[in-house]
């Protein structure tokens, strides 16, 4: 465990910093990375290196926030020229960029350039203008417990740098899986950051694995079919076609993540990404925060994609603040048209009837023996670069939709979620007294779950279910959730069971899923003879039954449980989703 010994050189570097002649001090000291290219720095040198930022510049400012599941806390770092208070910065209109490095700290390529961005800003006059417009925030290593993890071999087809650390956290999971699920203290201690700050452009750095090609640089921007009116024109007619340019123009032309349609490869085109919200883009565009992924490529060399981050860090700073008050009113036109929306899409697909074109540098993909298994292997031949014009799937079309209840309510059994809705901000009320409400429920009718743990998880995907309307008793204390808040489509994605990313699907009410009590065939034989004398429509449903499906009417199980499910003696709450929607 050699991290117990760093933080002494944290003591030794910050005294190597005060012993200096402070007029030396004036010229920003070179980073890790500058000093060596294929050099990123320990998390404590990253921490080391915005403080001694901090000590030279004034429009700077680090906070340790939350703590992580490393026991190390989450640090913010802030560059403004209006302090650092974010109520005063909300006051004076000031758009928010945040950017996340480092949830991958495998793939550190943004914590390096975040360093040099943040310092190059705060050393040039002219530079540092772009502040006067706006506020930036800076997660300088978000997994903290990965980057701790250090090692030369974890990114198997990495080129470099020298040392990194690992992609999960200290319990083993993928931080950019945990958006919604919130098993880490990372999430929580991001969560704050987030809600603290209610970023208006967020950026989430990493570095890319996959095809090869030319670009050194890929960009995931968050699925504009999901955002809304607003956000999505703002975004694909503003924003992406603006960085696309400047990114070029800083000769590090980039393109959309290369997620291939077919053989892995991008010779037959390429699909956009649906960033459910379990991952950082999805998750921060639920709250109308305009977000991006950019990927810089694991086969470039190490400074590139350190300098094409920073290029990227640059090209989007440089379009928010000229434009800060047009991004801050269309992004208050996007919360309100999201607040009166009353039906919302819950799940997407492919849109198969469009496809565009895109001009696309690659790598002709080849094929010959492998020496290790004699079949054929791919490799990409350098030797014969091509542009052309591939395939491009970039909508995606809403297969299902939910309308937006007056309210839900979470029976208090369930205070684990109510704790992770109130981390990101949703206002929860509690009922006073005891009420019976008229209320709409679902049963759950099928789901498959995975038989593979992922992500500390068995989730459940394919759900269906059936509405069932009547009276329910709750009780003081009960949890009741207007929807006629901003943080609407964060509720509506966690609360509602057929959301991809739902608490539902992430096992938090498999309670539900197990009936307590059952029957003996042998003793309800009798009963049920009892039930269809008495019910005849039953009856006439159950001989239909018998009589249209072959395997029921040879199954006696099915047979009696199909009448016991449609009993009284069936169990009222099995199946049954408890967090319920409020209807007028
Ligand atoms: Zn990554």
């Amino acid at each position: 465990m050699n991290f117990i010994k760093l933080p002494l050189f944290l003591i030794f570097f910050e005294c190597t910093l005060s012993s200096q002649n402070p007029a030396m001090m004036s010229q920003p000291p070179l980073s890790h990375f500058e000093k060596n290219n294929n050099y990123t720095p320990t998390y404590f040198e990253v921490i080391s290196n915005y403080k001694q930022l901090t000590e030279l510049f004034p429009h700077i400012q680090m906070k340790e926030g939350k703590t992580t599941d490393s026991g190390f806390p989450l640090h913010e770092v802030v560059l403004s020229k209006y302090g650092f208070d974010p109520e005063i910065i909300k006051e004076k209109k000031l758009p928010v960029l945040l950017i996340n490095n480092g949830i991958h700290p495998g793939e550190p390529c943004g914590i390096d350039a975040s360093i040099l961005f943040v310092r190059n800003l705060l050393s040039d006059k002219d530079y540092q203008k772009i502040l006067d417009n706006m506020v930036i925030v800076v997660i300088p290593v978000y997994n903290i417990d990965g980057a701790l993890q250090r090692n030369s071999t974890t990114r198997a087809n990495q080129i470099g740098p020298d040392e990194y650390g690992f992609r999960g956290n200290a319990k083993n999971l993928d931080l950019n899986r945990d958006f919604i699920k919130a098993d880490t203290k990372n999430a929580i201690g991001f969560y704050n950051i987030f809600h603290t700050w209610d970023p208006d452009i967020f950026v989430d750095t990493h570095t890319s694995n996959g095809a090869d090609y030319q670009y050194t640089m890929t960009l995931i921007a968050s699925q504009s079919d999901k955002l809304g009116a607003a956000g999505q024109k703002f975004q694909d007619e503003m924003l992406l076609p603006y960085l696309y340019v400047k990114m070029k123009e800083k000769n590090w032309e980039m393109i959309p993540y290369v997620y291939p349609l077919k053989k892995g490869i991008p010779d037959f085109g390429i699909q956009s990404f649906l960033d459910n919200p379990r991952f950082s883009s999805g998750y921060a565009s639920l709250f109308q925060t305009w977000s991006f992924m950019p990927e810089a490529h694991m086969l470039k060399p190490y400074a590139d994609r350190v300098y094409s981050t920073l290029a990227f860090l640059e090209s989007i700073s440089a379009f928010i603040s000229p434009n800060a008050e047009y991004i801050l009113k269309t992004r208050k036109q996007w919360k309100q048209e999201i607040a009166s929306q009353n039906d919302f899409p819950l799940q997407y697909t492919l849109d198969n009837s469009k496809t565009d074109s895109l001009e696309f540098k690659g790598y002709e993909a080849r094929y010959k023996p492998s020496e290790i298994t004699g079949k054929d292997r791919l490799f990409y031949d350098k030797k014969a670069p091509y542009t052309k014009n591939i395939p491009y799937k970039k909508s995606f079309k809403p297969t299902m939709f939910v309308s937006k209840p007056k309210a839900y309510i979470i029976p208090q059994a369930y205070k684990e979620i109510v704790q992770k809705l109130e981390w990101n901000k949703v206002k929860i009320s509690q009922l006073e007294k005891d009420s019976v409400f008229q209320v709409e429920r679902y049963k759950i009718v099928s789901l498959k779950t995975s038989k593979e743990v992922y992500e500390g998880h068995y989730p459940h995907s394919d759900v269906s279910v059936e509405k069932i309307t009547g009276s329910k008793q709750y009780y003081k204390g009960d949890y009741i959730i207007f929807t006629d808040q901003e943080k609407i489509r964060f509720i509506i994605e966690t609360l509602e069971p057929l959301a991809p990313d739902s608490y539902f699907v992430w096992n938090f009410f498999d309670g539900i899923l197990n009936r307590k009590e059952h029957f003996s065939a042998y003793v309800f034989e009798d009963l049920a003879i009892e039930i269809l004398h008495k019910n005849p429509e039953l009856k006439k449903k159950f001989l239909e039954k018998k009589k249209e499906d072959a395997h029921f009417a040879l199954d006696a199980n099915a047979q009696l449980n199909f009448i016991y499910e449609n009993s009284v003696y069936a169990e009222p709450e099995y199946k049954i989703y408890p967090v319920a929607r409020l209807i007028e």
